[in-house]
């Protein structure tokens, strides 16, 4: 059979492989010149840093099997993502921990002291919250909500924090012990190559043709099936509308030597315009001293306009009939599956596009072995 697979990010190539390795001809296309959709990764051509083209990707996961499955296309070097962010002209630690509390508040709490001051100031009448505000006044009270989550919240979605959902802010933990880093999750790590290294490794089988520098619109061949990672409005031709989808601007700009002395500060107050500056040699721990000049970029987040990048699907409190009639529409096709953050329009991380992909594989073997594919 001949499959077709839009998008040659980590959900694409995923999927390409497992089909390619099953024996079926399989065509990946990508507008874009290069493979690794969003996380792709190159040297900058002035420093030699590896840098994240789209943005930061810290690779981090709890799923055994996703785990196992990027470490077979390259090694990941031990990272442990720990973030600063400014606010009120201070320098904080993220996510809130003992050391955030202890010096926003000016104290010198124990952790169950620390404890016993966040439950004075959480709002205890919010029993289910459903609002990313409700969620930030239940979990860390208003204080902590202004000076870290309200104005970072509002540059980054452009929405008042009462309109986004509260799943915004569950990602992030709340920690009354001194552990900064920014994610729980037992694994975490950075490739030593890059993502789009292990990209190009997962897509290197047989039987796989890649298309760069090619959008899906202007194929023409007949294929028995389409996995479509590209965003769901554009698959439709916009016919019921744009989605909304946030952009991101990049400021690059370079230094000597270091610049801020890690590789994320966010900038948490509303009159700063961007919403943090990442420095990409400390995402390489292992060689960043061997660069004379060090890579910034500034982070810039607006509105995703007619020919912008979109990056992040902007998912709201109420839901929109607009998605609903366009994954209504994406169940009525049957020889289309769609995948991935822009295919499903949803805030995934890479460890769950993978997760996903990995359980459309199998749906594919089961969707084989009944013949609904021949
Ligand atoms: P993508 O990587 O977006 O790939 C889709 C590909 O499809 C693109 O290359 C695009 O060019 C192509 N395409 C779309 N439409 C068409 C078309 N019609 N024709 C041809 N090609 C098309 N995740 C983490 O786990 N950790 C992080 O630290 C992290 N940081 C992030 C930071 C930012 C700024 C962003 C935006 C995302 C971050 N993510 C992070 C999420 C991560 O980027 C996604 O989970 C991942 O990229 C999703 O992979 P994908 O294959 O579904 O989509
Ligand atoms: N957030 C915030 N202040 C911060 C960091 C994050 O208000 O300093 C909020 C913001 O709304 C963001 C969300 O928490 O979209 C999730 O943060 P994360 O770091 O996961 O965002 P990402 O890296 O995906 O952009």
């Amino acid at each position: 059979m001949k499959f077709c697979v839009v998008g040659a990010g980590f959900s694409g190539a995923v999927i390409a492989r497992h089909l390619a390795g099953g024996g079926h001809r399989v065509v990946v296309v990508d507008e874009r010149p290069h493979v690794g959709g969003n996380c792709h990764t190159e040297r900058d051509a002035e420093t030699g840093v590896m840098v994240h083209r789209y943005g930061p990707h810290i690779f981090h996961t709890a799923d055994e099997r996703v785990w196992r499955y990027v470490r077979r296309f390259g090694t990941f070097r031990p990272y442990t993502n720990r973030v600063k962010a400014v606010s009120g002209g201070r320098v904080y630690s993220l996510p809130v921990n003992l050391l955030t509390i202890n010096q926003f508040f000016g104290v010198a709490l124990l952790p169950q002291e620390a404890r016993a001051l966040i439950e004075t100031k959480a709002d205890r009448s919010i029993a289910d919250p459903v609002s990313f505000e409700e969620q930030a006044l239940k979990m860390v009270g208003p204080e902590l909500y202004r000076a870290f989550f309200r104005g970072y919240t509002r540059k980054q979605w452009g929405l008042d924090p009462t309109d986004l959902p509260a799943s915004i802010l569950k990602r992030l933990p709340l920690r009354f012990d001194y552990d900064d880093n920014y994610f729980s999750h037992p694994y975490q790590g950075m490739p030593e190559d890059g993502y789009t290294a292990i990209i190009r490794n997962i897509l290197d089988v047989n039987g796989l043709e890649t298309r760069m520098n090619c959008s899906f619109e202007a194929v023409l061949d007949d294929f028995d099936h389409v996995f479509y990672t590209g965003p769901i409005d554009r698959y439709f031709n916009f016919r019921m509308g744009r989605l909304a989808y946030r952009t991101l601007d990049f400021e690059r700009f370079v230094e000597d030597g270091a610049y801020q002395g890690a590789a994320v500060m966010n900038y948490c107050d509303e009159d700063v315009p961007y919403t943090r500056i990442t420095e990409h040699k400390y995402f390489s721990p292992w060689e960043k001293d061997k660069f004379l000049k060090t890579v910034c970029f500034r982070e810039y987040s607006r509105s995703a306009e007619k020919n912008d990048i979109p990056y992040y699907p902007v998912r709201l409190v109420n839901g929109g009939a607009l998605l609903d009639d366009y994954i209504e529409m994406a169940r009525e096709q049957k020889k289309v599956s769609f995948l991935g953050r822009l295919g499903t329009y949803r805030y995934l991380d890479m460890d769950v596009t993978i997760k996903e992909a990995l359980d459309a594989c199998d749906m594919i073997d089961r969707a084989f072995q009944s013949s609904e594919f021949s």
